[in-house]
């Protein structure tokens, strides 16, 4: 029986080719660590994948548990409807505000609620009495009311990880009033920023008619809590990786390529809330108004492949990669590309020493609920043995946004807008930047990823407990 659960979509493991199983440390794994956790919980999520040919579903279960994890098994129709189906082609983008992206099928909600269900057995075959669940993220909706009606013992939190749109964009899901009532099985429930607060607020009075306050409601007679949770990035696993082989190794070789150009950095998933054929625009404009830069500069592009396979996501590949090899034919000399667009994921210390190389890192999605890369950036910027001084260029829509206000914010459709601001930030003094990186890490420092856990898991402690009856 455990006192505190995690539950996400996937879990923190993978699957090697030789077949074994292991812990991976994805970004609510180490914010988890670093609150200083150690093992005293379980995550029970989709281990996305089943059992490999010749292994039995026990002895799988069996090798999960042995991770710390407690799988739930999904078929490939509950993949399809649940996961590829309702949560990524109708909630993500509908929250990402791009409802003529998404895609309402009847029969996807069916796996959705299927799904939710198949999650809370899960929970409840390992609660133990009064145990404190922590539920991540927008396939998992559903997942706090059904836990409640089942078990009104448990304390159950959940954080959305995405924004929570305008009331008129959510209300256009057909399943908007099971979703909230869904939410409302919480005691706490925690979004990044203050925008996406107001926003479920306004969604509870539109369409539920449920009056809320920015620190919570009464709902059935229990006061549930709502609150602004911004997320960290993970600062020990950075400073780690600053002192690794792999670091001073990918610094040395690309430092010394580098010579006296400059290095413009964005790191992403390859998706469509990423702005990333925006910021294309914006860098031809650059390279078109600015010529004599062409040989000067070099934009890398880490655009990680997302959900290969799915027509969108193919054709977002497409049309960038025709863009990026437009660009380097009209403005590329021989020897010269002045844009790299590297279709991989890099490993973290790979990254660090990309980020504390940069000039500039350009984080400009068109919509984000955070976005970590931005505060990754800066925090590698600390020593100043190892890290070139830089400047942050960031989307006004980021979840991040809010709390880095001495980044240079832009609006990613300005296309003429976000050129000018590449050269504002060339042309940045280094004592300017160092000011604006210094202010950005004192306001990192106090909500690292570690610290988000900390602070949203003693919330959760202290949130509400059931209301005396009013006869
Ligand atoms: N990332 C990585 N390897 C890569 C590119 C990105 O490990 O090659 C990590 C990056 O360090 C960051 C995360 O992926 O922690 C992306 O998080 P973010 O919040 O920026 O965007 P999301 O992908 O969650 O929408």
């Amino acid at each position: 029986m455990r006192s505190l659960i995690l539950v996400s979509n996937r879990l923190p493991i993978k699957l090697n080719s030789n077949g074994s199983l292991e812990r991976t440390t994805g970004g609510l794994a180490s914010a988890l660590e670093g609150a200083g956790l150690d093992d005293n919980y379980t995550w029970v999520g989709w281990g996305g994948s089943s059992p490999s040919k010749g292994t039995k579903t026990d002895e799988f279960l069996e090798q999960m548990r042995k991770l710390g994890v407690e799988p739930v098994l999904l078929s490939d129709e509950e993949v399809n409807g649940y996961y590829e189906g309702y949560s990524n082609s109708t909630l993500w983008p509908l929250l990402h505000y791009m409802t003529e992206r998404a895609r309402f099928q009847p029969e996807w909600i069916r796996y959705y609620r299927q799904v939710n269900e198949k999650f809370a057995d899960t929970i409840l075959n390992i609660a133990a009495p009064g145990a404190t669940i922590w539920i991540h993220d927008y396939h998992l909706m559903l997942l706090p009311k059904i836990l409640r009606q089942r078990r009104p013992d448990l304390k159950i939190g959940f954080f959305l990880h995405t924004p929570f749109p305008s009331s008129e964009v959510f209300r256009a899901l057909p399943e908007r009033d099971e979703l909230l009532k869904g939410m409302l099985g919480c005691d706490l429930i925690g979004f990044h920023t203050y925008n996406y607060l107001r926003h479920f607020i306004s969604s509870l009075i539109r369409i539920l008619g449920q009056e809320a306050d920015v620190d919570g409601l009464q709902y059935r007679n229990r006061r549930i809590q709502l609150g602004v949770h911004p997320i960290g990035h993970n600062h020990h696993g950075f400073k780690k990786a600053a002192k690794s082989d792999i670091f001073q190794q990918t610094y040395k070789t690309h430092r010394e390529q580098l010579e006296d150009d400059k290095l413009i950095l964005s790191v992403e998933r390859l998706d469509y809330t990423k702005g990333v054929p925006q910021k294309l625009d914006a860098i031809r404009h650059f390279l078109e108004t600015h010529p004599e830069q062409a040989n000067k500069v070099y934009f890398v592009l880490i655009a990680v492949p997302s959900r290969r396979g799915v027509e969108e996501y193919d054709n977002l590949t497409e049309e960038v990669q025709c863009a990026v090899s437009s660009i380097n034919g009209t403005f590329g000399e021989v020897g010269h590309a002045p844009v790299q667009f590297l279709h991989r994921s890099f490993a973290l210390e790979e990254l660090a020493a990309l980020y504390a190389l940069a000039d500039v890192c350009m984080v400009t999605p068109t919509v984000d609920g955070m976005n970590l890369v931005a505060k990754e950036f800066i925090d590698c910027k600390r020593d100043s043995h190892r890290a070139r001084p830089g400047a942050l260029i960031l989307s006004e829509f980021a979840g991040a946004a809010q709390e880095m206000s001495h980044a240079l914010l832009v609006n990613p459709h300005d296309t003429v807008g976000v050129a000018n601001t590449i050269q504002i930030a060339l042309d940045m003094e280094q004592e300017e930047m160092e000011a604006r990186v210094q202010a950005m890490q004192k306001r990192l420092d106090l909500n690292h990823a570690g610290a988000w856990a900390k602070r949203y898991l003693t919330d959760l402690e202290n949130a509400s407990q059931e209301l005396p009856c009013s006869n």
